[in-house]
């Protein structure tokens, strides 16, 4: 591999060098170049380790990759260009068509469109039920059953899915148990420890933290599995751009101290807004209110995170004048940015529910939730006490 003068277009390997980068580079490279055709095939064989096509994988993807699964506690796992992505890979790539899932009744939407929309379309049947309830997701399963998909903490009411309860009821069962741990985050929740068999992220929340890039990730505890997900997920085009991959390595590097820093606020936050007037109540895994509070703490380990609801007396007039008093915190659908972000279900994630439906999951026009930030805590209690002042008197 020479080139001495650069006069050829390609290779032109970078320079040697005794000492190397102490900051990933960034490989933008689509393809890369192998020596002999017996090298390529070992390449492929295995018997060397290379890359050959960045579809089926690159340095900024592993080296990401890789980060996410020691924080999972596994070797390996597959980045995607997006958390659907993940989610895609797990729900289309593993099963054939007759199969059975099982899914929370409270998943992310468009993991709740998949299973509505998509699933039955390519012939599978699904069944949805309340998470918080083994016995229910117990009843569900069929001889057909492959897999049950649920989130630990439930978008917006924060109800705790009985993770180990379910997990108990796949191993006996023979079915997988799939954790979209997005919320909880392996710092709130190793999800392999409680019995998940494949586990979900997206990293464009609080993982990659800074909302400028859009990255999900898969694992699975048997590496056929893991093989058979990596393959879907080449074959299905889910490659992640190197870039980034590049700035969800950099926002990896911060997460632990941003998760700690952002769930202390939370618990500052959730305690002083219980005792406001206008605020009819707060939902806060680490509260003793909370519905699921025994469990919350067993599962969770005293971890409530960043994550809070709160429910506002009044229509959508305070609502309105809630965000609009939040001056600095952005009204914007998202969550585990390392600012605040407010999201109001009725008129986002929620909306296309019939009142009636969103009613009996307590979510009214009052209903905030919030990803609580890394802010300044006095600033952030003040300038919420002001919006729920605002909020009482629209
Ligand atoms: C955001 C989210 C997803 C989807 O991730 P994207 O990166 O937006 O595709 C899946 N599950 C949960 C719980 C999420 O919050």
């Amino acid at each position: 591999m020479t080139n001495p003068k650069g006069t050829l277009l390609r290779p032109m390997p970078a320079p040697q060098t005794a000492s190397w980068p102490v900051v990933t580079p960034i490989y933008p490279s689509v393809v890369y170049a192998s020596e002999t055709p017996d090298t390529l095939d070992a390449q492929y064989e295995g018997r060397l380790s290379g890359y050959t096509y960045s579809r089926e994988g690159h340095p900024n993807a592993d080296v990401v990759s890789r980060r996410v699964g020691a924080l999972e506690g596994i070797e390996g796992g597959t980045l995607m260009g997006s958390g659907m992505g993940a989610v895609s890979a797990v729900l289309l790539g593993l099963f054939p068509t007759g199969s059975h899932i099982i899914g929370g009744n409270q998943l992310y939407g468009r993991s709740l469109r998949m299973m509505n929309e998509d699933l039955p379309r390519l012939g599978f049947g699904v069944s949805l039920v309340d998470a918080c309830d083994a016995d229910a997701v117990k009843a569900a399963i069929r001889p057909e059953t492959k897999a049950v998909l649920i989130e630990v903490v439930a978008n917006p009411t924060l109800r705790i899915a009985d993770v180990d309860g379910i997990a108990a009821v796949c191993r006996e069962a023979g079915v997988l148990l799939v954790v979209d741990n997005t919320f909880t985050t392996p710092r709130g929740l190793k999800a392999f420890d409680h019995g998940a068999d494949i586990v979900i992220h997206s990293l464009t929340k609080l993982l990659g933290g800074h909302s400028d890039v859009m990255l999900g990730w898969v694992g699975a505890k048997d590496p056929d599995i893991a093989a058979r997900l990596d393959v879907f997920s080449v074959t299905a085009g889910f490659v992640p751009s190197p870039f980034d991959c590049w700035l969800a390595e950099r926002g990896l590097l911060t997460f632990p101290l941003r998760y700690d820093a952002a769930e202390a606020n939370a618990v500052a936050l959730a305690d002083h807004l219980a005792g406001l007037p206008g605020v009819a109540r707060v939902i806060y895994p680490g509260r003793p209110d909370h519905p699921d509070a025994n469990r919350a703490a067993g599962l969770l380990e005293g971890k409530g995170g960043n994550m809070l609801s709160l429910e506002l007396h009044g229509g959508r007039a305070a609502a309105n004048a809630f965000t609009t008093a939040a001056e600095g915190l952005a009204f914007a659908p998202t969550l585990g940015d390392v600012g605040t972000t407010i999201s109001h279900p009725a008129s986002s994630s929620h909306r296309a529910m019939t009142a009636e439906a969103r009613e009996a999951l307590g979510i009214s026009e009052g209903f905030f939730r919030l990803s609580v930030g890394l802010e300044e805590r006095d600033a952030l209690t003040e300038v919420l006490t002001r919006a729920v002042k605002a909020a009482s008197a629209p």
